[in-house]
């Protein structure tokens, strides 16, 4: 017989899924509000103006090393400016302060996000042994499988409020001032909520704060938007930087994505930062070869391509003013697109209340749609989004968000 016959059903991703429905749909209407990836106003995938530049430097230069190996913690100039974009500290010049607070940080490139994601949770189940990690409900759905994976088990902290369609802040606290247990970890997303859209406030940042250094509860910030959630890369920073610059220090940790801010989707470009408390300064370097020695096991190192352009970026003023322009680009078109979403919406009439599409921020929007809506939409309208009700915004454009909200109108009456 055959060893594999009883495998048990591995979930399909539905993200996934649902992009090769669209894709197969032959509707001249169709729209995809499904996958988080950054479209034009005409619908097409948008190369960074920034990003081109360092393209044709490349080109031009045909270094004969250029498909060579990356060291096992990855390229060192770009994980330093990662970790100096991160943390707010400066690019160009280091002040003594600065030079401090870096000796708190290990560093090592990682497979985009989800692999900073994956390497800090390895890292953390094999020698930080939590008994929990504390996830939003909801979240990603993939933080659940990295974590299922490492073996550690997964509760939830109420996150989204239906009725308000916002931050559920009395409950979340509520839950994990009565539940967590010092040593558990706890997942935070740095801003743009994924996939509610739904931030805390600074304020409510600083009760969360306080309550994981009061509680020994581990921080570990999920940063996927940084720069494409507000524009501005310190605002979506904020949250990450508060904690980090928190007296007494905590030990936190950071996956960072240039998915999103480089467009760099394919790839994979991101780096793990885990911050020690600075109590022993011996511990850094501890630290890095541990996650080496991860990474060395399981795929060797991170990809060449996006890392040599995130940091020939961030090395040079002038293309780094550029980029900034391209977060502004793609930032602003978002929020114009929920803008103009929830105009039509109001001029329809449409029952509900829609002022969260606004209110909410980044590249997802939680609707309130339910299941039934959702499948209508699909099937009358050729409008492809999650079941749970999340819109990817940048599938919107200004030639079919009449077309989105009609649709909308139509299923929720
Ligand atoms: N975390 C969150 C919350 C995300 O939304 C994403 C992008 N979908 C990621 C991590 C990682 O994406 P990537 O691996 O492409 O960098």
């Amino acid at each position: 017989g055959s060893s594999f016959a009883n495998l048990p059903d591995a979930a399909v991703d539905e993200i996934f899924a649902l992009n090769h429905a669209y894709i197969a749909d032959a509707h001249p209407k169709k729209v995809n509000l499904g996958i988080g990836v950054y479209r034009t106003a005409e619908g097409k995938p948008w190369p960074l103006s920034s990003v081109q530049k360092i393209e044709e430097q490349l080109s031009r230069e045909n270094d004969a090393a250029r498909h060579e190996y990356l060291p096992i913690e990855g390229d060192t100039v770009f994980t330093k400016a990662a970790r100096d974009l991160m943390f707010g500290f400066s690019l160009d010049a280091e002040t003594p302060a600065e030079k401090a607070a870096k000796q708190r940080i290990a560093s090592v490139q990682t497979v985009a996000g989800t692999g900073a994601n994956h390497i800090g949770a390895a890292f953390l189940a094999h020698h930080y042994k939590p008994k929990h990690v504390w996830v939003s409900t909801p979240t990603w759905a993939n933080h659940h499988t990295i974590w299922d994976l490492q073996g550690i088990e997964r509760k939830g902290y109420p996150y989204f409020n239906a009725e308000t369609c916002a931050f559920d802040f009395e409950n979340a606290i509520a839950t994990l001032e009565a539940e967590a247990e010092e040593g558990d970890v706890i997942l935070l997303h740095a801003c743009a909520h994924n996939p509610t859209g739904v931030d805390p406030t600074k304020e409510q940042w600083k009760a969360i704060a306080e309550l994981c250094q009061r509680k020994h509860i581990f921080p570990f910030f999920d940063s996927a938007y940084q720069g494409f959630a507000s524009g501005s890369l310190e605002e979506d920073a904020w949250a990450v930087q508060y904690f980090f610059n928190m007296e007494p220090r905590m030990e936190m940790c950071v996956a960072q994505s240039f998915s999103k801010n480089f467009g760099l989707y394919g790839h994979r470009t991101g780096a793990f930062h885990l911050i020690t408390n600075g109590s022993n300064p011996a511990e850094v370097g501890l630290i890095e070869k541990n996650l080496c020695h991860i990474i060395r096991g399981e795929y060797s190192m991170g990809p060449k391509f996006g890392s040599t352009i995130v940091k020939r970026v961030l090395a040079d003023p002038t293309l780094r003013a550029q980029w900034h322009d391209d977060l502004a680009v793609m930032s602003s078109r978002l929020i114009q697109m929920r803008q103009a979403l929830y105009q039509e919406l109001l001029r329809l009439k449409t029952p509900g209340t829609w002022e969260h599409i606004v209110n909410q921020i980044g590249m997802f929007s939680y609707t309130g749609l339910t299941p039934g809506q959702i499948l209508a939409m699909k099937e009358e309208f050729h409008i492809y989004l999650l079941k749970s009700g999340r819109i990817s915004i940048s599938g919107l454009s200004p030639t079919n968000f009449a077309y989105v909200a009609q649709s909308i109108d139509n299923v929720v009456r």
